[in-house]
């Protein structure tokens, strides 16, 4: 079945407001296995609404329109689909009883005369409770087509659609979308392309869809079937293939698993603790260590070590070294991280030198070059990177290397 979202607003199309929702229900819808094909945004405006209704009913099974349901006059979704509908709207007595003790629990009695807005229906449409304000849902079914109307607050939508969209459109469609996912990082995207383009080009269900992310490569496996169970059994190959090609370059199958997280649990398992020591990346790496939940048991304490003078300060850098080979250095890299470890007592660290840019490159050191260091029990790397993008993402690319890099040294290490 296909389905079509039409975003009701004129803060949206001003881009006032992101649509964060057509987001979500894209995402919902192509896990219930609808197709979508078109989406549109339309403003308050009840010609182009109603337009933009019979457009999309005219091309699609369903239409989940969301937004424009509040009490207001500019507020015209309802009144525009049951026109387009031909139904009147009608005062429903459930709904109005909803709002009254809505407005009695949240709102102190506070109803307006326009909220009773809110409790007219399209003659026959299904209602759906909203238990999160005052707008219902609403559902008109007529001649195989489908309209479907939700309230424009995210914190409104989700658990509406959560709770009885969801059920309802897989009721009309059981298939399924199914997905698991790989996450590798070490290898590049074109690489990892490469590595399985042979996979991509035979396979139909599932399918492998790769996402390039900062200084990682996400895969997405994704089967079509009539079930979970059946959509492993379609998966499971797959994976184990995956597996075979890319071994422990994937830190994790989990969705909501990141990188660093993956980091702070070889580190919990191997008892070892972690610090940094950063000049260009000013703490966005200690930062991205400290965003996982526990974080605390592997790292103590860190280092911005921004000027020469705190290089040699805290982390006893030679000044001969900077002197000679420059604070952007393999060899400034390899003492910040032996001093981190030094002066924190850290069984592991990660330095982190470079030029951000946009200004301070030279010929020789140009913007975008970065040395990131690895200390593990006494052992020492130092890699070297010319990242070509602005300021932002070489201090972004900065860390994830640098995680990346932990990460080889961690899995080398063996007590
Ligand atoms: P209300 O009862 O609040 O008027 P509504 O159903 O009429 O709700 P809108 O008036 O269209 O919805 O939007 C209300 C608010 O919901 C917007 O100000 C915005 O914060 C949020 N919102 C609406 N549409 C979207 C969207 N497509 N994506 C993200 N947020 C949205
Ligand atoms: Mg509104």
């Amino acid at each position: 079945m296909t389905v079509e979202l039409i975003s009701v607003g004129t803060e949206i199309l001003l881009g006032n407001i992101i649509n964060t929702n057509a987001a979500y229900l894209a995402e919902k819808c192509a896990m219930l296995g609808l197709s979508c094909f078109h989406q549109s945004v339309v403003g308050d405006n009840e010609e182009r609404l109603e337009d933009t209704v019979r457009l999309a009913l005219s091309r699609a099974d369903i239409v989940i329109l969301s937004g424009g349901l509040g009490p207001t006059k500019d507020d015209l979704t309802k009144e525009v689909t049951a026109k387009v509908f031909g139904k009147e709207l009608r005062e429903d007595t459930h709904t109005k009883e909803r709002i009254q003790e809505y407005f009695r629990q949240v709102h102190s009695n506070q109803v307006t005369p326009n909220n009773w807005k809110q409790a007219l229906v399209p003659d026959g449409a299904i209602v759906v409770d909203n238990h999160n304000g005052t707008a219902p849902g609403l559902i008109l079914e007529e001649n195989g087509k489908i309209a479907i109307l939700l309230p424009g607050p995210p914190n409104e939508i989700k658990p509406m659609f959560e709770r009885d969209i969801a059920p309802y459109l897989n009721r009309l469609q059981p298939e399924g979308i199914y997905s698991k996912m790989i996450k590798i990082c070490s290898i590049g995207e074109s690489k990892v392309e490469t590595m399985i383009a042979d996979l991509m080009d035979t396979q139909t269900n599932p399918t492998i869809a790769p996402y390039a992310k900062t200084g990682e490569v996400h895969l997405r496996v994704t089967a079509k079937a009539a079930d979970e169970e059946a959509a492993n059994a379609l998966i499971a190959p797959v994976m184990e293939e995956l597996f075979h090609r890319f071994g422990d370059k994937i830190y994790t199958t989990e969705e909501n698993i990141s990188l660093e997280e993956a980091i702070v649990r070889i580190l919990e398992e191997k008892k070892l603790s972690v610090t940094t020591a950063e000049s260009c990346t000013g703490g966005l790496l200690a930062g991205r260590i400290l965003n996982v939940a526990g974080a605390s048991n592997v790292y103590k304490e860190g280092y911005i070590t921004y000027s020469n003078d705190a290089k040699e300060r805290l982390l006893k850098v030679k000044r001969e070294t900077l002197m000679q080979y420059g604070a952007v250095s393999p060899q400034t890299a390899c003492e910040m991280v032996r001093g981190v470890a030094e002066a924190t007592g850290a069984d592991v660290a990660l330095s982190v030198t470079g030029i951000a840019g946009p200004g301070g490159g030279t010929k020789e050191k140009p913007v975008g070059l970065v040395y990131v260091g690895c200390y593990v029990k006494g052992h020492v790397r130092v890699e070297e990177f010319y990242f070509t993008g602005n300021r932002d993402k070489n201090r972004e690319y900065a860390v994830a290397r640098a995680l990346t890099l932990l990460r080889e040294e961690l899995l080398k290490y063996h007590a």
